[in-house]
């Protein structure tokens, strides 16, 4: 599908043209076209007798922690053999065109980062980074990987281990990136909301927590969400497709 032509809808054009802040919250599906399966889409061979709310969890991590600590070695290999798309690209020279625009994302793969984003909201941790399970504190990456054990013995407290810096179902999120998500979400006169199946929370209330402070949402996703009907343009497509036939049609 990528490098499909997509139909903008009549008015999301001038819509986005006459905008000042541009908030983008993406999910999973935007990373999709670079190669990282989405989480309904990473139960595939070794992993695919696990769902990952029974692998992304602290309970899980309590249970088996070789087991998750292996599966997030699995999908670390993959994730850095990625590169960002023409989507992560769209969105990176969009930028030039608002007074401002935030990338809010429930990835944990730094793709927008790599593409060149310059202002990227992490929600739900960095992947690439280990942190005690104890005391929560970032875990040397050098002296972890010269340690045999999986996972290693945390640096930082005597019961704790090594685990991903993520969070997992059933953690808050970071305060902070919370904090900033919900007041760009209010204040922003343009929401896109980009690959994200509208079901995992809090980050799933920010398209509304836009709508309802009157900006205009616009969805991409190939598949239909509990966001499509609410939102002022719903485009059933790619995020590369999409953002791509956007960022050309912007004007300064
Ligand atoms: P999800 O897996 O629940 O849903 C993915 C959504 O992306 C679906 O609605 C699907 O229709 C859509 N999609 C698939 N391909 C697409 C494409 N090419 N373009 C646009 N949309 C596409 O993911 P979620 O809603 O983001 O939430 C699940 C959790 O998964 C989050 O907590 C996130 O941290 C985590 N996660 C992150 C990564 C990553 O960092 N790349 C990968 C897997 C899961």
């Amino acid at each position: 599908m990528n490098g499909a032509i997509v139909k903008l809808p009549d008015g999301l054009m001038s819509d986005l043209n006459n905008a000042d802040r541009v908030l983008v919250l993406t999910g999973a599906g935007m990373s999709a076209e670079s190669g990282v399966p989405t989480f309904r889409d990473a139960q595939k061979g070794l992993w695919a007798k696990h769902r990952p709310e029974d692998l992304a969890t602290p309970q899980a991590f309590k249970r088996n922690p070789q087991m998750v600590w292996d599966w997030y070695e699995d999908r670390r290999r993959n994730i850095v053999k990625v590169s960002p798309h023409a989507g992560h690209a769209a969105l990176v020279v969009m930028e030039q065109y608002f007074e401002r625009l935030v990338v809010v994302t429930q990835n944990v793969d730094s793709l927008h980062q790599l593409a060149g984003s310059t202002d990227v909201v992490e929600l739900h941790g960095n992947i690439m980074r280990s942190i005690c399970s104890e005391t929560g504190k970032l875990i040397d990456e050098q002296w972890l990987r010269s340690q045999s054990s999986h996972p290693p013995a945390s640096p930082h407290h005597p019961d704790g281990l090594a685990r991903p810096g993520v969070v997992w179902f059933g953690e808050s999120l970071p305060q902070i990136a919370m904090d900033r998500a919900m007041a760009e979400a209010s204040s922003c006169d343009v929401c896109f909301s980009i690959g994200t199946s509208t079901l995992v929370q809090p980050a799933a209330s920010l398209p509304f927590l836009a709508l309802n402070a009157g900006a205009t949402v616009i969805e991409i996703n190939p598949t239909p969400t509990s966001l499509s009907r609410e939102a002022h343009y719903s485009l059933q497509s790619t995020a590369a497709t999409a953002l791509t036939a956007i960022a050309e049609h912007l004007t300064a």
